[in-house]
């Protein structure tokens, strides 16, 4: 119990990071230490890396990976997708949505813990720059109510120009994956005046990131992740979380001399014996929420892991199995047993792969041009002066390879005919579009009425791309 905190059932009613009087409150964790931690900074090397490296990779000159939404360009593992490929990214987007509520089902919000990159920044880079140069959390707290002498003003000013910086170049990091890194190269080259848009993209991204790891903080977490908000549907008493093992460590206690051993606490009479926890309160010293996991799962817990290292450690000096935090389910914890196979998660499992097959044989089908010949609009058919019927159409071709078409030809596989293009094909540069008109002319006595059938391939060189089937107009018979 707390001033804030007044009453053990209080946290109920306010988040951790705001207090009583509605305003913020400022969490200042202590620094984490202990196995997870360790493991959680290899893993936040490993996706740093892969997160700054990924756009110098191409493929044939291109990004392998690009998600430009200006201009609706997306590539994904060097494969393109235009906006004609939009009904595969809404398949894509449903199949991660299912994904992702299984996933969360099954494993709780590991997500958040180990790759979300708003904790791997917050927690594994900016963080740890505040606690080299501001110290730890009492440090920290000491400084912030100091009056401005230099050493404040010296520290808080290195502190927010390696922030600054840092968020420059997260910012630019984050614009090679929308534009890619040819593009962001030419921004930071070349005069501003020549991209003026790009270089208001980069101070917006810029000032965002920077905003976001210097104040906002846990509070994206806490308050506007949409994913952080699903948790309260997500989770089922069989998902593994982070967790306090309530039966093990209640009822909680401060350590008296004769429990700092095994043998001794065991020793204990009955009315004596208190659990496991000590109620030393480091789990919640360390959390970056401000939250007490004691009080179960809560939704602002992003499993972070830093409580179950800071309670390990506890564990092992006063001699007690380590694990009183762990990755647990709650029905394993409250009833000794419990399966994560439960029916809703199979028919989870059962719908993504559904889903996952289908998206493959979309993908597997997926033609590499998209060709689209459509009737000029308020055009009938007219008669030509060898007695041929024609009709107007317009197409338009999506190269959605990485090299360039040339040489295209129309030909009219059904009925016989001819096909006459308006001017010359264009040749059609990668991820790029041509349109244009034509006339395909046919002999009356090939024409089923009205309405005609036709088949039409379109090449590239001697290189078949589509197969276009459309309607012809003609005399009624
Ligand atoms: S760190 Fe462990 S022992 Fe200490 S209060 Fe938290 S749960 Fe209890
Ligand atoms: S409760 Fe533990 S795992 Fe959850 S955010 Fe806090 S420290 Fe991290």
């Amino acid at each position: 119990m707390s001033k804030d905190d007044p009453t053990p059932d209080s946290f109920r009613d306010h988040i951790a990071t705001v207090n009583r009087d509605g305003s913020r409150k400022w969490i200042y964790p202590k620094k984490p230490a202990g196995r997870f931690y360790r493991w959680r900074t290899i893993v936040s090397l490993v996706f740093l890396i892969i997160l700054v490296t990924l756009p110098f990779i191409k493929v044939g000159g291109d990004p392998l990976f690009l998600f430009n939404v200006t201009n609706g360009r997306f590539i994904l593992f060097g494969v393109v997708f235009t906006p004609q490929d939009m009904h595969l990214f809404a398949l894509a987007m449903i199949t991660m949505m299912v994904f992702i509520v299984l996933f969360t089902v099954v494993f709780g919000r590991v997500f958040c813990g180990w790759v979300c990159p708003q904790t791997i920044f917050m927690e594994m880079v900016f963080r740890k720059i505040e606690f080299w140069i501001e110290g730890d959390a009492n440090q920290q707290k000491k400084l912030n109510k100091a009056p401005w002498t230099t050493k404040k003003i010296a520290k808080k000013t290195t502190k927010h120009f390696i922030f600054a910086l840092i968020a420059i170049i997260i910012g630019n990091i984050f614009l090679t994956y929308i534009v890619g890194v040819d593009e962001v190269t030419r921004l930071i080259v070349e005069p501003i005046s020549d991209h003026i848009g790009g270089f208001l993209a980069m101070v917006i991204f810029s000032g965002l990131f920077y905003g976001v790891f210097a104040f906002f903080r846990e509070q994206v977490c806490v308050a506007v992740c949409p994913y952080g908000r699903l948790q309260g549907v997500l989770l089922v008493k069989n998902s593994i979380v982070v967790i306090y093992d309530w039966v093990r460590g209640e009822p909680r206690g401060k350590i008296k001399k004769n429990r700092k051993t095994k043998d001794s606490f065991q020793a204990l009479p009955i009315a004596d014996k208190l659990g496991d926890c000590i109620d030393c309160k480091l789990c919640v010293q360390v959390c970056p929420t401000g939250i007490d996991i004691r009080h179960g799962t809560q939704m602002e817990c992003v499993n972070c892991t830093a409580c179950i290292d800071a309670c390990d450690e506890v564990m092992e000096k006063i001699d007690r199995p380590k694990g009183l935090i762990r990755y647990d389910a709650y029905d394993k914890i409250e009833k000794g047993e419990g399966t994560i196979l439960t029916p809703r998660v199979k028919a989870y499992a059962g719908v993504l792969i559904a889903l996952l097959v289908f998206q493959g044989f979309l993908f597997q089908s997926r033609s590499d041009v998209e060709a689209l010949l459509l009737r000029t609009p308020g055009m009938l058919f007219q008669e030509a002066d060898d007695g041929r019927i024609s009709n107007l159409y317009n197409y338009q071709l999506t190269n959605k390879t990485t090299g360039i078409l040339s040489d295209i030809r129309f030909e009219l596989v059904s009925p016989l005919g001819d096909v006459e293009v308006v001017g010359n094909i264009p040749n059609i540069d990668k991820a790029s579009e041509v349109k244009g008109s034509l006339f395909i002319r046919i002999d009356p006595d090939d024409l089923d009425g009205r309405k005609t059938k036709l088949k039409i391939n379109v090449y590239s060189g001697g290189v078949l791309l589509d197969e276009i089937r459309t309607n012809f107009l003609g005399p009624i018979k």
